[in-house]
């Protein structure tokens, strides 16, 4: 049995018809800059008449509010 690789069906990337290899890291895409054009299909198709990013759409992540008042002694 040397053909085990015959099994396994040869996934095209989606952008540019070149075989991608199952291990990339921009697997199912040849490369990470398939990758990237795709996302930005994605990205265009989704929020094309959308304004632009500003800070605030990504600031759902911040730090503890200061000086909770309460029970913190002097
Ligand atoms: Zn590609």
């Amino acid at each position: 049995m040397t053909d085990a690789q015959n099994n396994i069906p040869v996934r095209q990337c989606p952008i540019c018809k070149k075989p991608a290899d199952l291990n990339s890291e921009a697997f199912p895409f040849c490369s990470p800059r398939c990758r990237l054009v795709d996302l930005n299909q994605w990205m265009e198709g989704r929020y094309a008449v959308t304004r632009p990013l500003d800070p605030q759409d990504i600031d759902e992540g911040r730090p503890d509010t200061p000086e909770a008042p309460g029970d913190a002694g002097p």
